[in-house]
């Protein structure tokens, strides 16, 4: 059977909240039995859209990350709940039962995520549904997905295997991977939000102008591990690092070559202006 997954894609999100919107808009002051009760007014980010920057001024990024239920194959709030209050259907959606789960508040500590909130005026504990009752109804896109301008939340329908080879070779990969919840909820350009990167300008000296097409490489022990060109600004960027020490080396066509330690921070590191000198 095709079950329901979820690619959400960093690097597109724009942080519009049209995904936050459309699933207001469609769960508060709504039941839709047997799935959810409706969603109470204020409180509840059943989509949440964290943020995150790195780097210093000027050269900084910043990275939205639209989080809600995993919807996970091995989900811990199942295995930690009261039995029959959270149940997976066959298409892998994640269940809170809107009767059986009442009274039981000690459920919104079950997700790791954070993805499960309490209503106290209906005492029962609330999460994404994954619009299980439009994909009854035959819908193949979520509301979130539908309203998403930029394309960065997806709807796969797919068997386990179609969707495993497509994780392989789109480098799909999960939230937290280290909690081993298998999610059915993947990323691309996770890096965006989980690693980090070294940037820097690059002056010629002799000049003083910006240095585009300068050759950058890192290394740690002594092994690559990253490369870059600066631009027509004299910018570059290596991404998806690891915060650590490194060594960086720029090399410029009738310039000397430069080598000189950094370390890059866990919240990203912008060197300040490198100037070149001539051979
Ligand atoms: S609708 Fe799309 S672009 Fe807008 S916040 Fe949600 S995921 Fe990001
Ligand atoms: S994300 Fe949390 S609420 Fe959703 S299935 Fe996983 S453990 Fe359960």
């Amino acid at each position: 059977m095709k079950k329901w997954n979820m690619v959400i894609d960093i690097a597109r999100c724009q942080d519009c909240n049209n995904c936050f919107l459309a699933d207001k808009d469609e769960f508060v002051g709504n039941d839709w039995p047997p799935y959810s009760a409706a969603q109470p007014h204020q409180g509840h980010r059943w989509l949440n859209i964290e943020r995150k920057e790195r780097g210093q001024y000027p050269l900084i990024d910043v990275a939205y990350l639209p989080l809600l239920c995993q919807h996970c194959g091995n989900a811990p709030c199942i295995k930690n709940s009261p039995a029959g209050t959270i149940y997976r259907r066959d298409d892998g959606l994640v269940i809170i039962h809107p009767e059986k789960a009442k009274g039981h508040k000690e459920i919104v500590s079950t997700c790791p995520y954070g993805a499960i909130y309490w209503n106290e005026e209906a005492n029962l504990p609330q999460k994404c549904t994954g619009c299980a009752h439009l994909m009854d109804e035959g819908w193949t896109q979520t509301r979130c997905s539908q309203v998403c301008p930029t394309e960065a939340i997806t709807l796969v329908l797919a068997e386990d295997g179609e969707m495993a080879r497509m994780v392989q070779s789109e480098e799909l990969q999960e939230y937290r991977s280290s909690l081993a919840t298998k999610p059915r909820v993947l990323f691309r350009n996770i890096h965006r939000w989980n690693k980090v990167f070294l940037a820097g300008n690059v002056v010629y000296k002799d000049t003083d102008e910006v240095a585009e097409g300068v050759r950058v490489t890192l290394a740690s022990d002594g092994r690559a591990v990253g490369e870059a060109e600066t631009n027509n600004y004299g910018d570059f960027k290596v991404d998806g690092l690891d915060p650590g020490e490194y060594v960086v080396t720029f090399k410029a066509k009738g310039y000397e070559d430069l080598c000189m330690p950094v370390e890059v921070g866990e919240k990203s590191t912008s060197l300040e202006s490198v100037f070149l000198e001539r051979d």
